[in-house]
């Protein structure tokens, strides 16, 4: 077997896996700069960022941000999914995680039966104003 190519990612801050807090983002935020977005909430809860399968395969974000069954394995206080539907693959990436949030438009996606927090919405209409309320209350 040959070694075609490596990548060594440098890790800044915490290791996803020991995160206590993972802000994650799917398929449904439908491209790279969404995720931009997300990083300012990421920041204020101090949280990881993360990805599911379909994102990272469309280049939107690094591999390195997999959660599931071929990628990592998550154990937050809180793992926050946003525009992602919780297929099983991805599912068992965070079973240890104690609590689950998400956003999603689809009342019916997989992922609110596994939510203890849940909201039915455009992540374009929530993500902003979740931040601002958050930085007012932490402030
Ligand atoms: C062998 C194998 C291994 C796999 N391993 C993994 C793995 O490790 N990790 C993994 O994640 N997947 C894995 N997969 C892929 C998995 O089956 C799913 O395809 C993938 O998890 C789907 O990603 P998603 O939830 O981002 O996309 P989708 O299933 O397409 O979900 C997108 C969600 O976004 C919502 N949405 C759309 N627009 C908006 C909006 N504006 N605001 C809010 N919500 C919105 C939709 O309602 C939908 O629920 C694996 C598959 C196989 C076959």
């Amino acid at each position: 077997m040959e070694l075609i190519e490596e990548h060594v990612e440098a890790v800044v801050g915490t290791r996803l896996e020991d995160a206590a807090v993972v802000v994650s983002g799917g398929r449904g935020l439908g491209g790279a700069e969404p995720f931009e977005r997300l990083k300012g909430l990421a920041e204020t809860m101090n949280a990881e960022m993360a990805a599911s399968r379909a994102a990272c395969d469309q280049g939107w974000v690094p591999h390195s941000w997999q959660v599931g069954q071929t990628g990592k394995k998550v154990a937050p206080e809180l793992y926050l999914a946003i525009a992602l539907s919780g297929s099983s693959q991805h599912l068992m990436g965070i079973a240890d995680a104690r609590a689950i949030a998400a956003i999603n438009t689809d009342p019916d996606a997989p992922i609110f039966k596994h939510c203890r927090f849940g909201i039915v919405e455009d992540y374009d209409k929530v993500v902003d104003l979740l931040n601002e309320k958050l930085i007012k209350k932490l402030s």
